[in-house]
Parts: C-alpha cells; structure tokens; sequence
C-alpha cells in the first residue's frame, strides 16, 4: 500500500533535519503534517494519497504556467537527449542571457547561478567589490535567500520560525548590514544621512513576497534609486520572485524605477535549479573572469534548466499574457474580499499581478509591523480549512501566493466557495 504523507514525514524526520529540505515545507508555521506531493498538472497538485489540491503555491513562483506545461516538458525533453549538462559554454545560455536582456533593459549582462540564493549573494559581493565599501542596507522582512549577510531579520521561512535572524552569522558580519523597515523611506534617507558614503548598496524586494504579499507604496522604490545616486552606491532589486511574473519586464517595469543590479531566479529556470544575477555593464564587468570579485559555478547555465527557462519566458511573452494573469490573481482577490466582508471578517488583500497576500487584520499592511499584527493562528485555520477541501495555500501566514495561467474560471470560482465555507465556519 502506498505510504500516506502522515507515515512519510515520520520517516523523513529521521533521516531529513525537520523532515524537509527547506523549512517552510515543514507546517511548522500552521502544524499539522506537511503533503507528500506525487505529480502535478496544470493548477493542480495530487498527494501521495489521491487528494487533489487547486495549488497556489506554485512551487514558489517558477511556475507562472501551471505544473507540468506541455510546451515545457518537450523544451526539457529535447534538451536532455543531448546531455545533461557539460560544464562548458553552450548556444542555449547565450540565448537565455539574450532574453533577459532583452526583457529586462536594465540589464547588460547576466551571469546564471543555481539558486537565487546565490545570485544575491554575488551581487553584494559584487557590489561591496564595485564600491570598496562593505555596508549593506536591507528591509525588514524582505528575505534574500540565505547567504550569511542577509539572514539579518529576514522573512519566509526565517519568519515562520519565530527567528528572523539564523544562529551561525558571525556578528563581526552582521554588523555591516543595517536593517530598515520597509516602505520607510524617511528612516532610509535618515541612516544614509549617517552613513551613506559606507554602504555598498541598498537592496530591497520591489514587492516584498516574503511576509505575505506587501507592494511599494508610492514613491518609496524612486525614493531609493534617488538614495542610491546621491551616496553613489548600487541598487539591487532581488527580483528572484517578481522577475517576468508581475509584468514582463519585472517590478521594475511595473513602477518604472531602474536598478543597478538585478537578481532573478524561479521563473528563469521555470521549476529547475536557477538564479540570475545582471545589471549594467560597468559594475558586471567587476565579475571574473574579466574583473576581480570571484564568481563560479559547476552547474551554473546548466543547459537542461536553461531549456526550461527559456521556454517558460516564450510562453510569458505572448500578448496579454500579464493582463490576463492580472485579471485572474484581481477576480480570485475581488472574490475573497467580496466574501469576507459579507461575513464581516476582517481580513486584508493584498495583491500583484500572479501573486497575493492575505492577512487576518483589520487595517492595511503596509510595513512589517503590520504584518506581524496580524493574526498567524486565524490563518492556519483558514489554511488547514482550505486544504480539507482541497486548495493548497502556502503553509505559512508569511508567504506570498501564486497564481498561473492555468488558474482559469472554475477553479477560481471553487476556490471561493471553499474559502466562503470556511471564513462562515471560522465564524461559529
Ligand atoms: N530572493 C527572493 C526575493 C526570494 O523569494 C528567494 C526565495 O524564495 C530567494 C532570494 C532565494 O532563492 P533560492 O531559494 O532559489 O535560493
């Protein structure tokens, strides 16, 4: 018989810290035993068991075309019968570097990493190289994979842990990131009054996807850009999560501002191991083997994630294809907030084209603090209640959710039917 989720967490907890390979996949965040995914179509997840779940989780972004795309797969196919990797230069990264360049004109060169982790981590290693200064401000709550310099009170899986901060960063380290709070651009403009002329760069999530789903308020991204030229220092957007899903050319392109560096990751390997690091020419030329920050990678450009990525980036490029994802994340958030005010349930609907985030509060989110004012238990109710009937919201209050192409009609209409069962049950 086979293994139900309950008997292989059991079992993966002996030979896996936490039974996962990545802590949010844990439920700590909203108890209960994580599913043990057996394949994917379209919106759906299938378990271990049979269930079906409408997923909106999305593998965490990279799959901006639903599970299992036909056109995908054959790209992957095709490029796997020729080998699944060579450790040398192939036609296939010289097209995907093209693309990104292409799509996101801030950036004159792109190295390929294997994790968005890694990406981040070359571009303050690269920026901090560029500048000769070592400071680096970041966000509150923004979480930029987990390189020691940026697990200073980070978001997602950091946050679900009660621990935005991991053990193990030596505090000589830390100490040369200084942490804001996001969307604060009075407290930035103020610590660069202080000590601007030692930061290498400011880095920040355009939309914070990482406590939830928080968008820029209005001037703040222009706000840093304009930071980041009177100190002369870089700008890093981490769109490692943004990257081709809120609109083709990323958030940036959403609210016009221009970085300096850009990291990327998720959808460019569209569900293979990737990340992205790109930015204009002058500071990538720092890179080697051309410049003297060290940079490397065994698997980095690997063809087969690359066929991947490239093939997911043709289906985004297609006419309307934002608008209408924009349309479908708007009817399923519109729908929610329909339901919970007939139910007079104070929660808050954040959302972006392709991502959302709900919080059970009862005034706008707009900062981490708002975040953390939030109700965490409400939503692990509402969580294990969605997942009874079959819809798969990311296991934790900290996370954006993600909506595809594939999400169409049916299932955004059975989503808010179960939501609206559930939100009335809560209520009782
Ligand atoms: N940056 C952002 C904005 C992310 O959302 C993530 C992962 O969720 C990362 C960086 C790290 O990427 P990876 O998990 O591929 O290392």
């Amino acid at each position: 018989m086979a293994r139900s989720s309950h008997d292989l967490f059991q079992e993966a907890q002996k030979v896996i810290p936490g039974g996962v390979n990545s802590p949010v996949r844990a439920f700590r965040g909203v108890g209960g035993d994580p599913v043990f995914v057996e394949r994917a179509a379209g919106p759906y997840l299938w378990d271990v068991e049979g269930q079906r779940y409408i997923d909106y989780v999305g593998s965490w972004g990279p799959m901006v075309h639903g599970h299992a795309h036909p056109g995908i797969l054959a790209a992957v196919a095709a490029q796997m019968a020729n080998g699944l990797g060579f450790g040398a230069p192939t036609a296939i990264e010289v097209e995907m570097a093209e693309t990104i360049c292409r799509l996101m004109p801030s950036i004159e060169e792109v190295r390929m990493t294997s994790s968005g982790t890694e990406a981040v981590m070359t571009a303050v290693r690269l920026a901090r190289g560029y500048t000769g200064r070592d400071k680096i401000v970041k966000f509150e709550g923004n979480y930029h994979g987990h390189s020691d310099s940026l697990l200073v009170k980070a978001g997602s899986g950091a946050l679900t842990l009660g621990q935005p901060s991991s053990a193990g960063i030596p505090q000589d380290l830390a100490q040369h990131t200084l942490v804001l709070p996001y969307n604060d651009l009075d407290e930035t403009a103020q610590m660069m009054a202080r000590f601007g002329y030692d930061v290498a760069a400011i880095i920040v999530e355009p939309i914070a996807g990482n406590m939830g789903c928080v968008p820029p308020v209005p001037g703040f991204l222009a706000g840093l850009r304009a930071l980041c030229d009177q100190y002369e220092c870089v700008l890093i957007f981490d769109e490692v999560m943004t990257g081709f899903r809120v609109a083709l050319g990323g958030a940036q392109a959403l609210y016009g501002v221009r970085p300096d560096l850009t990291t990327l990751g998720k959808i460019i390997g569209g569900g293979l191991p990737v990340g992205a690091v790109g930015g204009v020419r002058e500071i990538m030329e720092s890179l080697a083997p051309n410049g003297p920050v060290y940079q490397a990678g065994t698997l980095s450009g690997n063809p087969v994630a690359m066929a991947a990525g490239l093939a997911t980036l043709r289906l985004l490029e297609r006419p309307g294809f934002h608008t209408e994802l924009a349309a479908a994340t708007e009817a399923l958030c519109q729908g929610l907030a329909e339901c919970a005010a007939a139910l007079q349930v104070p929660l808050q609907i954040n959302r972006v084209p392709g991502m959302f985030g709900w919080f059970f509060h009862d005034r706008p989110v707009r900062s981490f603090d708002d975040v953390m004012a939030a109700d965490a238990q409400r939503y692990g109710r509402f969580f294990h209640g969605l997942l009874k009937r079959g819809v798969y919201l990311a296991p934790s209050a900290y996370e954006a959710g993600f909506v595809s192409a594939a999400h169409g009609a049916a299932e955004i209409a059975a989503t808010l039917a179960a939501a609206r069962e559930v939100l009335q049950a809560m209520k009782e």
